[in-house]
């Protein structure tokens, strides 16, 4: 019985009405087994001295010295919108649907795993020494230890994409286990890389489960387990010091008169609650981050909104995980992830999947990015802030009403680079047959 969740809160999710939630946890002390700053910070250093390995391994990385980076783009054309009537402060787009080589925010995450495994294998093995250039794990010695190795994940898309190709890409044996809601033109891709994909009848729980089980009976298999797993978590909490240097670059202060609002679309949790994490770590009070989720598959609001660490899932309340923002097709919260947004996240918004692909085409047209669906869903975020009742209670309540013609809004894109062209003009279909 879901009796754990307010019934109103309820009753809403299961009609599957579009919502602001607000944390009212939010500012509770972190638990005992969060991570530590430090830990991010060796997150970001070894993405850096990585570049020179990156660079070697993907010809086009060459032109950025193997950085793994997304721009920050203005999105003032977004004010043309009449969601963004009222939307006060200067609107920003995080450009992860364009990170190299992967193509999504899954990039940031796994390549970081994939490379951290790397390295302790080869030190384990005496092939690197600590103070090697990272470059010799792309040496004949590395290469024949990784290709006695297999790198096993699971996921609905875009992890395996990362996952898959990071691995391939080092000489491991790369195993991708899909579900049913994974997309034909990603299984093809990791194909074409030489990656093995193995597809699941259930749904994105089920492909990790059966990812993680083959991998425990095999000593040399290393699994990247997306629901529990830190280095994925730091090395998207890495991302935070990026932004950071953005929004200087640009001369965008965040301080106490000046706020910072994100907004994330969430899966499992790790991505954005990685970032969130980071985020949290550099301006503490002056970020409030915001996810948002499917109507049909809201899993940290209401592994939040329950009160408790027992796991809920969208399907104990009734909903069906379907939707066709494939990357958020997730029923149940993070476990590792879950614990720390209860104290660090502002709130989440859900959205139909109408609405997502509606948004998805506005981005295409005012700002000239193409996005997949799930890369959309954080578009309204400035308009559930500043336009809904909700979003008015929680600025008057952390007295931010003032300061809102100061702030910065910054809507995160996670996917869409790689997607086919005939699929972009799929999505465009969609959105135009919604926008009447
Ligand atoms: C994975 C993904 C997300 C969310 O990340 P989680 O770690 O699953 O929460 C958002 N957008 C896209 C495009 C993704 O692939």
């Amino acid at each position: 019985m879901p009796a754990t969740l307010p019934v109103s809160l309820l009753a809403a999710l299961q009609s599957k009405q579009a919502l602001l939630w607000l944390n009212p946890c939010l500012g509770s002390a972190l638990p005992a087994s969060a991570p530590t700053a430090e830990q991010v910070h060796e997150a970001a250093a070894r993405l850096q001295r990585c570049a020179g390995l990156l660079a070697m391994l993907f010809p086009e990385l060459a032109a950025t010295q193997g950085q793994i980076e997304s721009a920050l783009h203005d999105a003032s054309a977004l004010y043309a919108l009449p969601e963004y009537r009222g939307v006060q402060g200067q609107c920003w787009l995080k450009g992860d649907h364009a990170l190299p080589v992967a193509g999504s925010i899954k990039a940031r995450g796994g390549f970081h795993e994939v490379l951290a495994h790397a390295e302790a294998l080869a030190l384990q093995h005496g092939v690197l020494q600590p103070e090697d250039d990272r470059r010799l794990l792309a040496g004949a010695a590395a290469r024949s230890l990784f290709a006695s190795h297999r790198v096993v994940v699971g996921s609905t898309g875009n992890l395996g994409l990362s996952i898959g190709i990071m691995a391939a890409a080092l000489g491991f044996q790369a195993v991708v286990h899909m579900s049913v809601e994974a997309k034909e033109w990603k299984k093809a891709r990791l194909r074409q890389r030489g990656v093995t994909v193995v597809e699941h009848a259930g749904d994105y729980a089920a492909a990790v489960a059966a990812g993680r089980a083959t991998a425990e009976a095999d000593p040399n298999s290393y699994f990247v387990d997306d629901e529990h797993s830190l280095p994925l978590l730091l090395g998207y909490a890495a991302a935070a010091a990026a932004l950071a240097a953005q929004l200087a670059a640009q001369g965008a202060v965040v301080d106490a008169a000046h706020p910072l609002f994100v907004y994330l679309p969430c899966g499992v949790g790790g991505a954005p609650g990685g970032i969130t994490f980071g985020l949290k770590l550099l301006f503490g009070p002056h970020v409030h981050c915001f996810f948002a989720e499917p109507v049909a598959s809201p899993c940290m609001l209401v592994q939040l909104a329950s009160g408790s660490d027992a796991p809920l899932s969208v399907y104990d309340i009734g909903l069906d995980n379907r939707t066709e923002a494939d990357g958020l097709a997730v029923g149940l919260a993070s476990p590792l992830v879950a614990p720390l947004m209860r104290a660090e996240l502002s709130g989440v918004f859900t959205v139909g999947d109408d609405d997502l692909f509606r948004l998805r085409l506005q981005v295409e047209d005012h700002c000239q990015l193409a996005l997949e669906p799930s890369a959309a869903a954080a578009v309204r975020g400035p308009d559930w802030l500043c336009n809904s009742t909700a979003g008015q209670a929680y600025l008057a309540a952390h007295g931010l009403q003032q300061q809102l013609a100061d702030a910065h809004h910054v809507v995160w894109t996670t996917g869409g680079a790689l997607v086919p062209p005939e699929e972009h003009q799929r999505f465009r279909q969609r959105g135009l047959s919604r926008a009447g």
